[in-house]
Formats: C-alpha cells, sequence, structure tokens
C-alpha cells in the first residue's frame, strides 16, 4: 500500500516488523509480511498502535519546577547542575536511568556522555529488571553475552521447554510462529512455571514448580543426562571446560529422582516424562525468560540451563539452543552498546585492554575505570543523598522499580532530577526539569531484537510541539557541558556508524558482536536498512548461527559452571504466609502509559486483579470479587480477589501494570521485594512474601 512506512513495534522484544501509515488524520498499521521476526502477524498490543498516537497527555514542551521553560534555559540547567554536582561531589555524584525503549543510537549517546566523558558507570536501565541474570550468565558460560538462538530454531525443533516464560502472552507472535511449527511438525512443547499460565494451558506437559526450584530441576536433568549417556564427551573435551565440579555439584544437589520431584513439588512421573523427552530430543529448543531472571538466584538458574545444553552439544546448530527472550523492544541494543552499568560498550568490560581500547576510540581519557550503580543501589544512593542529580529516560521506575515507595523517596530527595519522556507519569511528577522526547512513530534510530535482529524504527508523524529525539537532547546537553569535539552528531546515521565502528575496533574476532560492515554505511543505506542479524562482520555473510564450537573466553572454551539450589532472598513465614508472583497481561504494555490509552485493551482485565489458590482463599474467608489488601515487608496495593485454580496452594498472582494514574491501586511494584541476586543487580520480583486481606472500605 502507498504512503507506507517500514518500521518495527515498540512493545516487546519479539521485535515485529509494522507497516504504518497517516491517512486522513489517523495511524494505520498492520504488519509487515516481509519481516523476517513475525512475517505479517501482530499481535493484539500491536495491531492497536494506531490507537496510542493521539496528543492528550503528551509533554510538548520543556519544563522546569512545572513552569514552560525553552529548551535553551532548559538544557543549559540540565547542564549546569550535572557540572557543578561533578565539580563538588566527583562523577559518581550523578546517574542516569534509561530504558529499553531507547533506541540504539540514543542508548550509545547516553552510555559515551557518562562513561565516556562524565567519567562515572552510573548509568543502569529498566533493562535490569528484564534479563541482566540471562546477561550475567551469558558472560560466565560463554564469555560473552550472546544469544545463540534464532526464531526459525524453535520452529525447526522437535522439543521446546519454556522456562519462566509465559511466551503466549508475553511475546505472543513468538508464540504463534511456535504453535504453527507444531501443527506442521508436532513439536512438543513443555512448560515450567509455578503458575498454569495461557501458555501452560496448551502444553503437552505443565511442570508446576515450586518456585524457585529451577537450579535443582535442572541439575537433576544434568545428572540424568550423564547417567543416560547422552552427554557428548568429545564436545566436552573440545569445547568446554568444568564439566566435573558442574556434575559433581549437580549430584550432590540431586542425588536422585525422587528428591528432585519432592524439592520441585512434582509428581514423579512427570519429571520423568519431562527428563526422558529432554534426553531423547537432540533438536531442543530451551526458552527461558522474567520467570528465570528476577529472582535473587537468578544467574545460576540461568547457568543450570545453559551446562544442560552445553554438555549434550544442543547449542548453534539448528533446532538447539537455550534462548533467553528479551522483555523490551530495545533490551538487545541497549545490552550490544554498554547501557547496563557493569559493560562498557560493544561486549566489553572493565578489564585494562578494554578499557584502553574504548578510552582511545572516543578519545576519552576521562573514561570510567570501574562499574557503577545498577538499578537498586542507583536509587539507594540517591535516596541515602550520595547521588545529587539523576536523569531517567523513557522509563517510570516510581511505579516499576521494587519497593517502589521508596524509589519515590529516593527521587524526592535527590537535589535534581531530570526526566525526558513521552508523557506524564508518576515519574515526572519527581522532576526538576522535563524534557518532551519524540514518541515512536515521531523518532527513527534502531532497535535490535531477542534474536540479535537489527531493524529500524521510522518516523512517519511530525514531531509534536517542541518534542526531540534523545540523542538529539543528549548530544545537546554534552556540548554545553564542554564535550562538543566527542559529540558532534548532526545525525543518527552517524552515531549508528560510530556504534558499528567501535564493535569492529581492534576486534580480532575475540568478541562476536560485531558490525564491521555498517560502520561506513552511508545515509541513504542507513536510511534504507533491511532489517539484519548480527554479527554483520566485513568480507562475510551476516547471521549464521553462534557458539556451534567456538567461545568467546580467551581460550574459545565454554564454561560449565557449577551451580547449588538455594531458597528465596525472604521465604515465606506466619506474617506473611502466601509467595506473591507478578508479571504481565495480554493486553498491556509496562505501566501502561500507552496500552493503557486504549478502550480495548483495557477491557480485557479493567483493573488489577489477584489470583490466589483456592486452598487460601476459602481460608481466609475471601471470595472472587472481593476487594482486597496485598501487604508485604515492603508496601501495599489494592486489587479484585480471583479465586483460582491456576495457583499453587499458597500462591497469588498480580500483574505488574496498574499505577496511581489508572485507578487507586497499585500494581505488583509496590509490594516487590529489592533483594537482587549477587551477580546480576536483578530483584527477586517472582517472590515476594506477602499476607491478604479484605480491604477497610473506603
Ligand atoms: Fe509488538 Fe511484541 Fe506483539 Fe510483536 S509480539 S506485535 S513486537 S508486542
Amino acid at each position: 500500500m502507498s504512503g507506507e512506512v517500514h518500521t518495527a513495534c515498540p512493545y516487546c522484544g519479539v521485535g515485529c516488523g509494522v507497516l504504518a501509515r497517516l491517512e486522513g488524520g489517523k495511524v494505520h498499521v498492520r504488519g509487515d509480511p516481509e519481516h523476517p521476526s513475525n512475517f505479517g502477524r501482530l499481535c493484539s498490543k500491536g495491531s492497536a498502535l494506531g490507537e496510542t498516537m493521539a496528543l492528550d497527555g503528551r509533554l510538548l514542551f520543556p519544563e522546569i519546577k512545572g513552569q514552560r521553560a525553552s529548551w535553551d534555559t532548559a538544557l543549559d540547567l540540565v547542564a549546569q547542575r550535572f557540572t557543578q554536582a561533578v565539580r563538588d561531589h566527583g562523577p559518581d555524584s550523578v546517574g542516569f536511568y534509561v530504558s529499553g525503549q531507547l533506541l540504539t543510537e540514543d542508548y550509545y549517546v547516553a552510555n559515551k556522555l557518562l562513561k565516556g566523558f562524565i567519567g562515572t558507570a552510573n548509568i543502569d536501565t529498566n533493562s535490569r529488571l528484564c534479563m541482566a541474570s540471562s546477561v550475567a550468565g551469558h558472560k560466565r558460560a560463554f564469555g560473552e553475552d550472546i544469544v545463540p538462538v534464532s526464531y526459525e530454531d524453535l520452529e525447526q525443533a522437535d522439543l521446546v521447554v519454556l522456562v519462566g516464560s509465559n511466551l503466549a502472552w508475553c511475546h505472543p507472535v513468538l508464540h504463534q510462529r511456535l504453535l504453527a511449527a507444531r501443527e506442521k511438525r508436532g513439536t512438543k512443547v513443555v512448560v515450567i512455571d509455578p503458575r498454569r499460565s495461557a501458555s501452560a494451558e496448551d502444553a503437552d506437559l505443565h511442570l508446576a514448580i515450586r518456585p524457585g526450584s529451577d537450579v535443582l530441576l535442572f541439575n537433576g536433568l544434568l545428572a540424568h543426562l550423564a547417567a543416560s549417556g547422552v552427554t557428548n564427551p568429545a564436545y566436552i573435551a573440545a569445547h568446554t571446560t568444568g564439566f566435573d565440579a558442574a556434575l559433581a555439584l549437580a549430584q550432590a544437589d540431586a542425588p536422585d529422582r525422587s528428591r528432585v520431584a519432592k524439592g520441585c513439588d512434582v509428581h514423579p512421573a512427570d519429571l520423568a516424562r519431562f527428563y526422558a523427552w529432554f534426553e531423547q530430543t537432540p533438536r531442543t529448543v530451551t526458552v527461558y525468560s522474567q520467570g528465570v531472571n528476577q529472582s535473587a538466584h537468578g544467574t545460576d538458574k540461568v547457568n543450570a540451563i545453559l551446562n544442560c545444553h552445553i554438555v549434550t552439544g544442543r547449542i548453534g546448530r539448528e533446532g538447539a539452543g537455550p534462548f533467553s527472550v528479551t522483555g523490551q523492544p530495545n533490551a538487545m541494543g541497549g545490552r550490544e552498546v554498554g547501557g547496563l552499568a557493569n559493560q562498557l560498550a560493544a561486549h566489553m568490560g572493565f578489564a585494562a585492554p578494554e578499557l584502553d581500547r574504548v578510552s582511545r576510540f572516543w578519545n576519552a581519557p576521562n573514561l570510567a575505570r570501574t562499574p557503577g550503580l545498577k538499578a537498586v543501589n542507583l536509587f539507594e544512593a540517591a535516596r541515602a543523598g550520595r547521588l545529587k542529580a539523576l536523569w531517567i529516560m523513557g522509563t517510570n521506575p516510581a511505579v516499576s522499580m521494587p519497593d517502589a515507595g521508596r524509589v519515590r523517596e529516593a527521587l524526592g530527595r535527590c537535589d535534581f532530577v531530570v526526566v525526558s519522556d513521552v508523557t506524564r507519569t508518576d515519574t515526572t511528577r519527581h522532576a526538576d526539569v522535563l524534557l518532551p522526547a519524540a514518541a515512536w512513530g515521531e523518532k527513527d534510530g534502531t532497535v535490535t531484537n531477542s534474536e540479535r535482529r537489527i531493524s529500524r524504527q521510522r518516523a512517519f508523524v511530525p514531531l509534536p510541539g517542541e518534542c526531540r529525539p534523545d540523542w538529539a537532547i543528549l548530544s545537546d546537553v554534552a556540548r554545553r557541558m564542554g564535550f562538543a569535539a566527542a559529540f558532534p552528531y548532526r545525525s543518527r546515521a552517524e552515531i549508528f556508524r560510530e556504534h558499528a565502528a567501535l564493535t569492529a575496533f581492534e576486534n580480532d574476532g575475540e568478541r562476536l558482536l560485531d558490525l564491521g560492515a555498517l560502520s561506513d554505511l552511508a545515509d541513504a543505506d542507513y536510511e534504507a536498512m533491511a532489517p539484519v542479524q548480527w554479527p554483520v562482520r566485513r568480507g562475510a555473510q551476516p547471521g549464521g548461527r553462534l557458539l556451534a564450537t567456538r567461545f568467546a573466553h580467551p581460550d574459545g572454551l565454554a564454561r560449565l559452571v557449577p551451580v547449588r539450589q538455594e531458597g528465596p532472598a525472604r521465604p515465606v513465614d506466619g506474617d506473611y504466609p502466601i509467595a506473591l508472583n507478578s508479571g504481565r497481561l495480554r493486553d498491556q504494555w509496562h505501566t501502561m502509559t500507552r496500552t493503557g490509552l486504549v478502550p480495548r485493551l483495557m477491557s480485557h482485565a479493567p483493573e488489577p486483579v489477584l489470583d490466589l489458590a483456592r486452598r487460601e482463599a476459602q481460608g481466609f474467608g475471601l471470595e472472587t470479587g472481593d476487594l482486597v489488601q496485598v501487604e508485604s515487608a515492603f508496601g501495599q496495593a489494592l486489587a479484585r480477589l480471583r479465586v483460582s485454580d491456576a495457583q499453587r496452594p499458597g500462591e497469588a498472582f498480580l500483574p505488574m501494570h496498574w499505577s496511581g494514574l489508572f485507578a487507586a491501586r497499585a500494581g505488583a511494584g509496590a509490594v516487590s521485594n529489592p533483594a537482587t541476586d549477587a551477580l546480576s543487580g536483578q530483584p527477586e520480583l517472582k517472590h515476594v512474601p506477602v499476607r491478604i486481606t479484605q480491604a477497610p472500605l473506603r
């Protein structure tokens, strides 16, 4: 259809291609039939994108303390207050909290400004809440944050295991692809999730494990694979290290199947079926997501899964591999440019040779030398008065962070808070300076999806009011802070070329992230860029299978990591007897700042509903429809109760989306535990001890 622009959906890590056009003042969207992620499909959220473009509630002009200001005045103030904080208190007194909504070019400039020129690594992202444990697990096992699986592999697998992933609701188009393949080849689907989710409903086998017992389950599987003789000794000897230690700990942790069944609280016959299917199916893909990552032991859970794939050589091959799917559209792009406090850029860390390389590439003698504060600690530093200036971009931590009340307190105490976003949120209330950023459909750049595929997001409506792209706002502040030479950008293509060149700079193949062939794209070629999977090396076909035999550790070997089953950070007790799980709904996105604008999406779940196991509902004298108070050691939320047989006894589920803007109720962030995984810094959002009582009438 004429006038259609090829762009990408801004909601989830599937990264569907969208054709969008503006006609008669309305935005029309349809799935892009040529995009290799979705081949024309869209889910309920993606197909409603055109209904989220109204300007009601949009931020259209800069504001200082709630009063309209000019861009010059606002940016001067931002630059002056950040410079002053650094001068008076040192570079670690400032920080950025950014978002998987940012485009790669935005992320690149934010990271370069803070780490390279201000001189602190205090930049973290809401992706920390989403997949940081997978990043840490990948780095331990592979030596680099690599996702070795493509969507095609799900269609070529004979067994797909979904661990802590409600793919049907959270990555719907990928789930549709899986179901279509299942129709054709009879793929078996196993779901491992304490909750009977929509994905579990139509699985061949659902293991409703005790929350947090994933390591035990996969240690038991590792021991079973070794005992069954399906580990691959030649592969283990040639391409891995650490097998004996990993197996010994797995065997000690899970000495026999009956103890695993008991520990995981699943029927022994179901456990035996899962182990037998995994043992007998070389083409196995294990998909894992927030149910694995959002845990105080998330990194160990990831490595327990990776161990089982590596010892069988089921990695980097057609229809086989471990697959971490990301929640946000550009969580992967943020990882690539170093948008996490513990990464530098281009998948480099803080080792001396990498610091030297990035410092020379950026000509940045002031480069941060050590990792910065991860999300929870960043806000804690603000609360304690150590962080004097904080810039939040495109995210709503006042609702989405665990122990959100404490985060709001931190924002209230921080000397200077800048928020750049597209709409007013609970977080913008705390801003000293509010900057109107370009939204989806107005901004232009690249995103990378869960299978490492880079797509262009393109603008198809004019920028409203005085809105500006994030990379331009950041570059203007950088120039005002005295870094003009390093931030000369006049276009996003310039930034993309620089990012691509950094991935290839002095990279003799030791890093698999390599976009060298894109580092000299002409502007016109950048504009026309088709979706492409990395690596995109010079002189080589892009994409391809990674990690079949060579890993990014200096010796080229994968690490088998010994891991032990541990309990939750905070177990249930007499005061807080219910284990609260949380997650997404089918038709909502994050804190509903966009999807909440669409009545047909809201109609799926018009209010926050707490699903509580029948046994406890009866014990507490509660019925479906009751208004209940959910209380943890960290906060309270109100919700409508639904008695549910999808929850295990002693457990409940609350959606993560609601905030004070949409109802006088709060979502799961209000009660969540800020305890984090020691390696990844990812909070334990999936297991919060709570008590549930009838809400007092108001
Ligand atoms: Fe958008 Fe994800 Fe739905 Fe695709 S599956 S249309 S990327 S929300």
